[in-house]
Protein backbone atom coordinates (compact mmCIF):
# COMPACT_ATOMS: atom_id res chain seq x y z
CA UNK A 1 0.00 0.00 0.00
CA UNK A 2 1.14 3.43 -0.65
CA UNK A 3 -0.47 6.55 -0.69
CA UNK A 4 -0.02 10.38 0.54
CA UNK A 5 -0.62 11.90 4.03
CA UNK A 6 -1.31 15.70 4.28
CA UNK A 7 -0.28 17.25 7.93
CA UNK A 8 -2.50 19.74 8.82
CA UNK A 9 -3.09 22.16 11.97
CA UNK A 10 -2.64 25.80 13.02
CA UNK A 11 1.03 26.66 13.90
CA UNK A 12 2.22 25.10 17.14
CA UNK A 13 0.01 22.10 17.35
CA UNK A 14 3.01 19.92 17.31
CA UNK A 15 2.66 18.80 13.38
CA UNK A 16 6.99 19.04 12.96
CA UNK A 17 7.36 17.25 15.96
CA UNK A 18 4.53 14.84 15.28
CA UNK A 19 6.41 13.99 11.61
CA UNK A 20 9.88 13.91 13.34
CA UNK A 21 9.05 11.26 15.37
CA UNK A 22 7.46 8.93 12.57
CA UNK A 23 10.45 9.65 10.08
CA UNK A 24 12.87 9.08 12.87
CA UNK A 25 14.45 12.11 11.75
CA UNK A 26 14.43 15.75 11.94
CA UNK A 27 12.94 16.96 8.67
CA UNK A 28 15.10 18.12 6.03
CA UNK A 29 12.38 20.53 4.55
CA UNK A 30 9.85 22.69 6.44
CA UNK A 31 7.58 24.94 4.94
CA UNK A 32 6.34 28.35 6.63
CA UNK A 33 5.86 30.46 3.53
CA UNK A 34 2.72 29.98 1.75
CA UNK A 35 2.87 27.39 -1.15
CA UNK A 36 1.37 27.82 -4.67
CA UNK A 37 2.13 24.30 -5.70
CA UNK A 38 0.25 21.67 -4.98
CA UNK A 39 2.39 20.25 -1.86
CA UNK A 40 5.41 19.67 -0.47
CA UNK A 41 6.93 16.74 0.14
CA UNK A 42 8.11 16.39 3.89
CA UNK A 43 9.13 12.69 4.10
CA UNK A 44 8.47 9.26 2.68
CA UNK A 45 8.38 6.11 5.11
CA UNK A 46 8.31 2.59 3.89
CA UNK A 47 7.76 -0.15 5.99
CA UNK A 48 6.93 -3.75 5.81
CA UNK A 49 4.52 -2.73 2.82
CA UNK A 50 3.30 0.31 3.15
CA UNK A 51 4.46 3.49 2.03
CA UNK A 52 3.76 6.77 3.26
CA UNK A 53 4.19 9.80 1.64
CA UNK A 54 3.74 13.12 3.81
CA UNK A 55 2.80 16.45 1.80
CA UNK A 56 2.01 19.83 3.58
CA UNK A 57 -0.42 22.00 1.41
CA UNK A 58 -0.32 25.41 0.81
CA UNK A 59 -1.17 28.04 3.31
CA UNK A 60 -4.42 29.89 4.27
CA UNK A 61 -5.07 32.81 4.26
CA UNK A 62 -7.55 34.64 6.60
CA UNK A 63 -8.58 37.51 4.14
CA UNK A 64 -11.05 35.85 2.14
CA UNK A 65 -11.48 39.10 0.27
CA UNK A 66 -8.47 39.57 -1.71
CA UNK A 67 -8.63 37.76 -5.17
CA UNK A 68 -5.06 36.50 -4.42
CA UNK A 69 -6.35 34.86 -1.52
CA UNK A 70 -9.29 33.27 -2.80
CA UNK A 71 -7.42 31.59 -5.01
CA UNK A 72 -4.88 30.18 -2.43
CA UNK A 73 -7.46 28.96 -0.50
CA UNK A 74 -8.74 27.64 -3.61
CA UNK A 75 -6.37 25.67 -4.31
CA UNK A 76 -5.41 24.81 -0.95
CA UNK A 77 -8.57 22.73 -1.06
CA UNK A 78 -8.64 21.35 -3.88
CA UNK A 79 -4.63 20.27 -2.85
CA UNK A 80 -6.42 18.30 0.16
CA UNK A 81 -8.69 16.48 -2.71
CA UNK A 82 -5.14 15.31 -4.12
CA UNK A 83 -4.13 13.22 -1.20
CA UNK A 84 -5.26 9.80 0.47
CA UNK A 85 -5.51 10.56 4.17
CA UNK A 86 -5.71 14.11 5.95
CA UNK A 87 -4.15 13.83 9.45
CA UNK A 88 -6.09 17.11 10.86
CA UNK A 89 -3.92 17.55 14.24
CA UNK A 90 -4.82 19.57 16.79
CA UNK A 91 -3.44 20.12 20.93
CA UNK A 92 -5.67 18.85 22.94
CA UNK A 93 -5.08 22.03 25.60
CA UNK A 94 -6.13 24.91 23.18
CA UNK A 95 -8.64 25.28 20.58
CA UNK A 96 -8.61 29.18 18.78
CA UNK A 97 -9.87 30.52 14.94
CA UNK A 98 -6.93 29.20 13.50
CA UNK A 99 -7.85 25.38 14.37
CA UNK A 100 -11.84 26.82 12.63
CA UNK A 101 -10.03 27.89 9.31
CA UNK A 102 -8.52 24.30 9.39
CA UNK A 103 -11.56 22.87 9.82
CA UNK A 104 -13.38 24.59 7.44
CA UNK A 105 -11.33 22.79 5.21
CA UNK A 106 -10.83 19.54 6.27
CA UNK A 107 -15.13 19.31 6.59
CA UNK A 108 -15.78 18.93 2.95
CA UNK A 109 -12.55 16.62 2.03
CA UNK A 110 -13.34 13.19 -0.08
CA UNK A 111 -10.81 11.23 1.74
CA UNK A 112 -11.02 9.69 5.28
CA UNK A 113 -9.70 12.09 7.68
CA UNK A 114 -8.11 11.26 11.59
CA UNK A 115 -8.50 13.92 14.16
CA UNK A 116 -4.98 13.49 15.80
CA UNK A 117 -5.28 15.33 19.07
CA UNK A 118 -1.59 15.83 20.35
CA UNK A 119 -0.42 16.48 23.63
CA UNK A 120 -1.62 14.03 25.56
CA UNK A 121 1.13 13.90 27.98
CA UNK A 122 -0.42 17.44 29.05
CA UNK A 123 -3.16 15.80 30.44
CA UNK A 124 -3.19 16.22 34.82
CA UNK A 125 -6.68 14.53 34.80
CA UNK A 126 -7.02 11.73 32.22
CA UNK A 127 -10.48 12.63 31.68
CA UNK A 128 -10.29 16.03 31.45
CA UNK A 129 -9.66 16.53 27.19
CA UNK A 130 -9.80 19.42 24.62
CA UNK A 131 -13.09 21.44 25.67
CA UNK A 132 -13.98 21.33 22.04
CA UNK A 133 -13.42 17.91 21.52
CA UNK A 134 -17.31 16.41 21.50
CA UNK A 135 -18.29 19.16 19.44
CA UNK A 136 -15.27 18.74 17.11
CA UNK A 137 -15.76 15.02 16.63
CA UNK A 138 -19.38 16.06 15.79
CA UNK A 139 -18.30 18.44 12.77
CA UNK A 140 -15.86 15.61 11.36
CA UNK A 141 -18.51 12.09 12.57
CA UNK A 142 -16.42 9.83 10.24
CA UNK A 143 -12.86 10.69 11.59
CA UNK A 144 -11.20 8.72 13.51
CA UNK A 145 -9.76 10.25 17.23
CA UNK A 146 -6.64 9.41 17.86
CA UNK A 147 -4.86 10.82 20.71
CA UNK A 148 -1.00 11.30 20.68
CA UNK A 149 2.05 12.46 22.51
CA UNK A 150 4.38 13.52 19.87
CA UNK A 151 6.78 14.69 22.19
CA UNK A 152 7.12 11.60 24.21
CA UNK A 153 6.14 9.06 21.38
CA UNK A 154 2.77 8.14 22.84
CA UNK A 155 0.14 6.04 20.76
CA UNK A 156 2.28 6.98 17.57
CA UNK A 157 2.50 3.33 16.44
CA UNK A 158 -1.22 3.44 16.83
CA UNK A 159 -1.56 6.15 14.54
CA UNK A 160 1.00 5.15 12.08
CA UNK A 161 -1.49 1.50 11.68
CA UNK A 162 -4.32 3.70 11.31
CA UNK A 163 -2.70 5.54 8.69
CA UNK A 164 -1.79 2.41 7.43
CA UNK A 165 -5.56 0.80 7.10
CA UNK A 166 -6.85 3.97 4.94
CA UNK A 167 -3.81 4.33 2.70
P1 LIG B 1 4.03 22.91 14.48
O1 LIG B 1 4.05 24.41 14.38
O2 LIG B 1 2.63 22.41 14.35
O3 LIG B 1 4.97 22.23 13.56
O4 LIG B 1 4.45 22.57 16.00
P2 LIG B 1 5.87 22.07 16.56
O5 LIG B 1 6.11 20.64 16.20
O6 LIG B 1 6.90 23.05 16.17
O7 LIG B 1 5.58 22.12 18.12
C1 LIG B 1 5.21 23.33 18.78
C2 LIG B 1 5.57 23.22 20.26
O8 LIG B 1 4.77 22.22 20.90
C3 LIG B 1 7.02 22.82 20.49
O9 LIG B 1 7.50 23.54 21.61
C4 LIG B 1 6.94 21.34 20.80
O10 LIG B 1 7.99 20.89 21.62
C5 LIG B 1 5.61 21.26 21.54
N1 LIG B 1 5.00 19.92 21.43
C6 LIG B 1 4.80 19.21 20.29
N2 LIG B 1 4.24 18.02 20.58
C7 LIG B 1 4.07 17.97 21.91
C8 LIG B 1 3.53 16.98 22.82
O11 LIG B 1 3.11 15.89 22.45
N3 LIG B 1 3.52 17.32 24.14
C9 LIG B 1 3.98 18.51 24.60
N4 LIG B 1 3.92 18.72 25.92
N5 LIG B 1 4.50 19.45 23.80
C10 LIG B 1 4.54 19.19 22.47
MG1 LIG C 1 6.12 23.03 12.02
Amino acid sequence: RCGYVAIVGRPNVGKSTLLNHILGQKLAITSRKPQTTRHTMLGIKTEEGVQAIYVDTPGLHKDNEKALNRFMNKSASQALRDVDVVLFVVDRMRWTDEDELVLDRVRHVPCPVILVVNKVDRMEDKRQMLPHLEWLTEQLPEAEVVPVSALHGQNIAELEKVIAQRL
